[in-house]
């Protein structure tokens, strides 16, 4: 299974979200074996959700707070995001533990959250440039997935995103994403063994329908994550194409 993801971060209007599913439809053609998500900001996850699910694209929310409900003035629970018409939320992207100080422990009660709800959790991992640098990345990945220990197994997808190739327009090297995205299978098999569940590995950071191509080539790049490019519909559109 391929999986495309477009990750809109705080952009867009709804005027502007709209216009955009508009065209997508226009060229956008549902194949077989590939999932096709977007995560737009939660106050038209609505419209979108209402535009996109009956063509059979999945709609994430970019974030979603443990509890369910109660005094949490500024955030939106799972159980919201299933009513606006989510089916998975993105969790740990790098900006929320950069910007929002996200722990691995907060991360955990979020994943298991997400499952009482049945929204599919597409978690987010990846190292800095300084802990790159300090030959830690390993590392980095196996502590950030090590929460799978405390959650137990469920349905999951993965994205690999090195922190300093997101935005930056600097696509991580590709013996890099092979050697990240081998480590994390390896990490997978050994929190889920003994389960059925089958997590595809994303990988992220400035991918671009000249770059995706080469990705995809690589040994568990099962598709990608994608933000600046998957604000023009044609670009994700043809993305989704590539990864056909
Ligand atoms: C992201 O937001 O997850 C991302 C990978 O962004 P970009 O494609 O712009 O690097």
């Amino acid at each position: 299974m391929r999986c495309v993801v477009a990750n809109w971060k705080m952009n867009l209007a709804s005027r502007e979200a709209r216009a955009f599913c508009e065209d997508l439809l226009g060229h956008f053609t549902p194949q077989a074996g590939i999932e096709v998500g977007i995560a737009p900001s939660f106050t038209f996850l609505h419209l979108v959700s209402e535009l996109v699910r009956p063509i059979g694209l999945q709609v994430f929310g970019q974030n979603g707070h443990a509890e369910a409900k109660g005094a949490f003035t500024g955030e939106v629970s799972m159980p919201q995001l299933r009513d606006a018409g989510c089916s998975g939320v993105l969790l740990g992207h790098s900006e929320r533990r950069q910007f929002f100080g996200e722990t691995d422990a907060a991360l955990a009660t979020k994943v298991k959250a997400a499952w009482q709800w049945d929204l599919l959790p597409l978690l987010c991992i990846g190292e800095t440039l300084a802990q790159r640098d300090a030959g830690q990345t390993l590392e980095v990945l196996r502590q950030q997935l090590s929460i799978l220990a405390e959650t137990g197994p469920g349905p999951l997808w993965v994205a690999y995103e090195p922190v300093w190739a997101i935005g930056t327009g600097r696509r991580a090297e590709a013996a890099q994403v092979r050697e990240a995205h081998a480590f994390i299978r390896g990490e997978l098999n050994r929190h889920l063994a003994g389960t059925d569940y089958v997590v595809p590995i994303l990988y992220g950071g400035s991918v671009t329908p000249e770059s995706f191509p080469e990705l995809l080539t690589i040994p568990e790049v099962a598709g990608g994550l994608v933000g600046g490019a998957s604000l023009d519909p044609r670009k994700f559109a043809e993305l989704v194409k590539q990864a056909g």
